[in-house]
């Protein structure tokens, strides 16, 4: 369903940010990108989203080329896509509510219908309670998740995470991820950045980047070994005396 063929990105002539990158993903996946911070896994995500074009090589959902959609056709392409990227934060002078209705009305939805679906995207993340509240009102936690109501009251096919867990405690990253997982088994297709290994035994499948390459990709099997050696080597490396 998206498919990388020998993507590249460069930024200037020096600088990758992807370099000859090949991936499929299928429906109803969830899928992982990990890897250090820079290696690359922002600019995979914006590529589906049609935010930015590879320099060479192909993104192709359902066998279509994003790159080469009109920009008159990248709102058909956003329908179908449910986005928590980085430095979108909530709009403050608005409630939560509000917020979450935003993606409705942008399309001509009515407001009544707007209200009754926004109310049930923040049923489904379990913070109703609060939206009457202003955002700023919320802890970081709270706001995550209305970020992610918000990117699903279009009953979106596909969402995009960029670290959706960013500066989050544990309790409030394990609800984050598991509100993912719970739109992953209704048969969303989710494709979720993430720096923290502790998260990666979630998943169907990982594309592990660095520096621009995807250096391994592991499915649902192999996970839990892969993290353990993952996190096992990290703290190994972090209590090396220097
Ligand atoms: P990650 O999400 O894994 O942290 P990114 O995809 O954000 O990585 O970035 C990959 C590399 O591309 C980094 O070296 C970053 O500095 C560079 N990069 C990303 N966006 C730009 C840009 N707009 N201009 C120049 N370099 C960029």
């Amino acid at each position: 369903m998206i498919e990388f063929q020998h993507v590249s990105k460069a930024y200037s002539h020096d600088i990758y940010a992807l370099r000859d990158v090949s991936f499929s993903i299928g429906d109803g996946e969830l899928v992982f990108l990990a890897g250090p911070s820079g290696a690359g896994k922002s600019t995979v995500l914006k590529m589906i989203a049609g935010l930015e074009k590879p320099s060479s090589g192909m993104v192709l959902m359902n066998g279509q080329s994003i790159s080469k959609l009109k920009s008159s056709s990248l709102p058909y392409l956003r329908r179908k896509l449910g986005l928590i990227l980085q430095g979108q934060g909530l709009l403050l002078d608005r409630s939560v509510l509000a917020n979450v209705m935003l993606p409705m009305i942008v399309v001509g939805e009515s407001m009544t219908d707007a209200e009754t679906r926004a109310y049930a995207a923040l049923e489904r993340l379990n913070i109703q309670d609060k939206a009457d509240a202003s955002p700023l009102s919320l802890s970081g936690g709270e706001q995550q998740r209305v970020a992610i109501a918000r990117a699903i009251v279009n009953r979106p096919q596909i969402i995009l995470a960029d670290e959706p867990t960013a500066y989050l405690d544990r309790e409030n990253a394990v609800i984050v991820i598991n509100a993912l997982k719970a739109f992953q088994r209704s048969g969303v297709t989710c494709i979720i950045s993430s720096h923290d290994e502790q998260f990666l035994e979630q998943a169907n499948r990982v594309i592990y980047l660095s520096k621009g390459e995807v250096t391994d990709s592991w499915t649902s099997a192999l996970i839990p070994a892969v993290s353990a050696a993952i996190t096992n080597a990290t703290s190994l490396t972090s209590t090396a005396p220097a």
